[in-house]
């Protein structure tokens, strides 16, 4: 089965893992820091807290953005979980968002009708996380004045979209947005086995990011209340989870960080030739708009003219390990339970019924790229 996503590792990575093993601290050390550093370098961002994982990365940047019980958080049902849970772990609320049926990331359009409703009725939300679906970032210059006016705060959920680019830019400066997360899991841009990052420009947001995620335990001095009792002393002044990152997984997904830009472009490769191959066919196709450059974590086709589930289980039975990205988090029965609905979002409940996600992965060989386009094409004729 050739697999929809599959991490490379070599043996450079090998080596900067053993080399904690055999040499540093496990955890504490002094990868995660120097992991820190390379993650800011490379994205453009001033501060960078590494974590145990995206969702951790979530929950921790709407902590350290005050979302707390009152409070709603907005997000894109095309998505994972993850993007909505985060407001849920807080004790708020959850709004939802349709999509574009173009860049299938948050609509513009749904957006700003959304928010002139909320305004009339006094319900605005605290936070906007949006999604870089399949590695494509959204219009954050948009979204961002459709937003700021009213404060609403912006997470960007990047996890896709380590390597791609907005206006030139590298995903991860959060130059329109509070902060961006990445998740460093085995499918995404790069990999720390399991791990994840919040990356800011606002050093206040960094500080508390990293107080949650180490028990909200502080030895600064600046975060304390009262007087220091002596050199041993540390203080608990917030409610933390132990989100750390280990120094192994920081030296895996250090060493990974150096070949993150020869796996997108691996990845650009395959996703340009695949569109070249699929044009002809009764598929709509992801495109990049001209204000972003995609990292290429998935290649969504949408079936316009055939039923998907049949497409599915014949492309598994040659062998090709496809998907489905994303079942509209709304439809999920715990989403449910809190009163979402068939119907509520169309667009996304269309595209959760057309798509069909390829497998696209720095490695993916150019005959195994083949196998794909001939498994689909045969599938659909
Ligand atoms: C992978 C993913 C996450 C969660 O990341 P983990 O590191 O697995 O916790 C969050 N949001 C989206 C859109 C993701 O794809």
């Amino acid at each position: 089965m050739i697999p929809y996503g599959r991490h490379q590792v070599s043996s450079a990575d090998v080596d900067a893992v053993v080399d904690v093993l055999e040499n540093q601290f496990l955890t504490q050390g002094e990868q995660v820091p120097l992991f820190e550093q390379a993650l800011c370098g490379y994205a453009g961002a001033s501060y960078a807290v590494a974590l145990n994982s995206g969702t951790s990365a979530l929950h921790v940047a709407c902590l350290a953005l005050g979302v707390g019980p009152g409070d709603t958080v907005w997000t894109s049902t095309n998505s994972f979980v993850a993007s909505a849970n985060c407001a849920r772990y807080c004790g708020a609320d959850v709004g939802f968002v349709d999509i574009d049926p173009v860049t299938r990331n948050i609509s513009l359009e749904a957006l700003a009708a959304k928010l002139d409703q909320a305004r009339r009725q006094g319900t605005l939300p605290k936070v906007l996380v949006v999604v870089h679906y399949g590695g494509l970032s959204c219009d954050m210059e948009s979204i961002r004045q459709l937003t700021h006016a009213d404060g609403i705060r912006l997470i960007e959920d990047a996890s896709h979209a380590l390597g791609g680019k907005y206006q030139g830019r590298a995903v991860g400066d959060s130059s329109w947005s509070d902060a961006t997360i990445f998740s460093f899991h085995p499918v995404k841009s790069i990999t720390s086995a399991e791990g994840g990052a919040v990356l800011t420009r606002d050093s206040e947001l960094a500080r508390r990011a990293r107080l949650y995620a180490s028990h909200g335990v502080t030895r600064d001095t600046d975060l304390m209340e009262g007087e220091s009792e002596g050199p041993w002393y540390y203080q608990q002044v917030a409610l933390g989870y132990n989100y750390r990152l280990s120094d192994l997984h920081a030296a895996l997904g250090r060493s990974q960080l150096n070949r993150v830009d020869h796996f997108i472009q691996a990845r650009a490769e395959r996703a340009r030739r695949y569109t070249e191959a699929l044009e002809h066919l009764p598929l709509r196709l992801p495109r990049e708009p001209v204000y972003a450059r995609s990292a290429w974590h998935l290649y969504p086709v949408e079936l316009m003219e055939h039923d998907r589930a049949r497409v599915y289980d014949a492309m598994i039975a040659r062998g090709i390990g496809v998907n489905v990205h994303y079942i509209p988090i709304h439809l999920q029965p715990y989403y449910r339970r809190l009163g979402f609905q068939v119907g509520d979002f169309p667009v996304a409940e269309a595209f959760y019924q057309r798509v069909l996600t390829l497998p696209l992965f720095p490695e993916l060989s150019a005959d195994e790229q083949e196998q794909v386009i001939h498994a689909l094409t045969e599938s659909l004729s």
